[in-house]
């Protein structure tokens, strides 16, 4: 009788693992002090994390199922470019109350009211969110963001994680400059932003505990682990990113 009633018991949780949707391959969970922490890398620009119940994006464009993703309840534009600011995306994922937030040429371009400085803190829904200037240094690639037009990256506080997202930028003085981060995501691709070994010395200036590289473009993210090799204390995070 009691064996009959352990395995009804184990088929009924076999059932339920069965019937509950498989986490991305791609996602990733971390402890803070306030809960977990969801990251949710959807393509090379776009990322989503949920924490304390809410749903974040930052730059939702490109290709994904946006339809059946949770609703937004705060998305971050980092700057104009299609790959990162798409109005049909965000209607796709907003609903009523979503505060948006976006750099200011961005920001006014898509008629989002609240516009974030480089430089500027805001408290949302609960975080902290720092914007860091997002711009190129190199000279022939200055007319993508120049430092003028106000890009940014944000630096996220989730519960006492620091989470970098640092947009379109080369390895700017600001972003060397980055103390005590926990997780950064930085792009590698040219001709918009910088190659894997800019990249990697940017990482080794300010050492965040995790690295994904992001916005990859031809660059291959797995280049960043080797580059990288000599610095075992940043875990790097190679994904597959569409
Ligand atoms: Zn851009
Ligand atoms: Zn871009």
């Amino acid at each position: 009788m009691t064996t009959w009633i352990a395995l009804a018991a184990l088929l009924l949780v076999s059932t339920v693992t069965a019937v509950a949707a498989d986490p991305s391959p791609m996602q990733a969970r971390e402890r803070t002090s306030a809960g977990d922490l969801l990251i949710d890398p959807i393509n090379h620009s776009a990322l989503h994390f949920e924490f304390g119940g809410k749903q974040f994006y930052v730059d939702p464009a490109g290709t994904a199922n946006w339809a059946s993703m949770p609703k937004a309840d705060a998305i971050f534009i980092t700057h104009e470019h299609r790959d990162h600011l798409d109005p049909q995306t965000i209607s796709t994922i907003r609903k009523a109350g979503t505060v948006i937030i976006a750099s200011a040429p961005a920001g006014k371009a898509a008629g989002f009211g609240d516009l974030i400085k480089p430089g500027e803190t805001k408290q949302v829904l609960g975080i902290t969110v720092e914007a860091i200037p997002a711009y190129n240094v190199s000279a022939d690639r200055l007319k993508f963001h120049p430092k003028e037009r106000g890009d940014v990256g944000y630096l996220f506080t989730f519960g006492g994680k620091r989470v970098y997202v640092a947009g379109d930028t080369e390895g700017t003085p600001e972003m060397r400059a980055l103390k005590n981060i926990d997780i950064a995501f930085i792009p590698i691709n040219l001709p918009y932003t910088m190659p894997p070994a800019e990249a990697a010395a940017a990482v080794r200036a300010f050492k965040p505990k995790v690295l994904y590289p992001y916005h990859q473009g031809k660059s291959d993210p797995a280049e960043m682990k080797k580059l990288l090799a000599d610095s075992p204390e940043i875990e790097v995070r190679v994904l597959p990113l569409p």
